[in-house]
């Protein structure tokens, strides 16, 4: 199934589009889901990123959030990754 596009299904409105976040990273499986320490590791280096776009990444063009939650994810930065791990 193809996945639904957030900012569609929540009419681009911040709010929704910000509960829509929270409430994908509550769903993911525990063994996909990165402990705290490491997401917020990974968002402060995103907070300071130069291709962060408010919530986006501009280079893979996910919302940061989601990224940083997902265990098995990387930072795709082309110059050199900016997350730890
Ligand atoms: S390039 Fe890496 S550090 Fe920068 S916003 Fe994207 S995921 Fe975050």
């Amino acid at each position: 199934m193809m996945a639904k596009c957030p900012v569609c299904e929540t009419k681009g409105h911040p709010a929704d589009i910000e509960s829509y976040i929270e409430e994908y990273i509550a769903s993911l499986p525990a063994e996909t889901a990165a402990d705290g320490q490491l997401v917020e590791a990974r968002l402060k280096k995103c907070a300071c990123c130069k291709h962060r776009a408010g919530l986006l990444c501009r280079v893979c063009g996910c919302f940061v959030q989601v990224r940083a939650a997902k265990k098995n994810a990387f930072c795709p930065a082309p110059e050199s990754s900016y997350w730890e791990q």
